[in-house]
């Protein structure tokens, strides 16, 4: 079940802050608070959902587009898509998913 006070709807609210890089009515894209590389940012929807297969299975197909479609943009606005970066998202206990929150990390630069 979905946890509406975990840490990113927190942050999408305004209760917690964050150091937001881009937000529209449906994302809201933030510097990871814990970096693991040079540049590391993360990439939310608006909406409920707990992880990639929660997204996919219940976001209509607009929204999914979008929201890739902005981490595109995102990637070209911060110059990184020349050099190169990594798209990465936990889901489950195993893979190491610690917000339940779906998540895409951006990575790139120096480790
Ligand atoms: P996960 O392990 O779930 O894929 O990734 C969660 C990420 O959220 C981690 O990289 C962690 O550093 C980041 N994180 C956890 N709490 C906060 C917070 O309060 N603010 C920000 N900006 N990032 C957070």
């Amino acid at each position: 079940m979905y946890d509406k006070n975990n840490i990113f709807a927190q942050i999408i609210s305004g209760k917690l802050s964050s150091k937001k890089i881009y937000e529209d009515d449906k994302i809201l894209a933030f510097h990871d608070v814990n970096p693991s590389a040079k540049i590391h940012i993360l990439v939310v929807p608006k909406g409920e959902y707990m992880d990639y297969t929660d997204f996919i299975t219940k976001a209509p197909t607009d929204e999914i587009k979008n929201y890739f479609a902005k981490i595109l943009e995102i990637i070209k606005d911060l110059g990184l898509d020349e050099a190169g970066y990594s798209l990465v998202t936990n889901k489950g206990i195993s893979a190491g998913q610690t917000v339940f929150h779906f998540h895409t990390h951006i990575m790139s630069g120096e480790k």
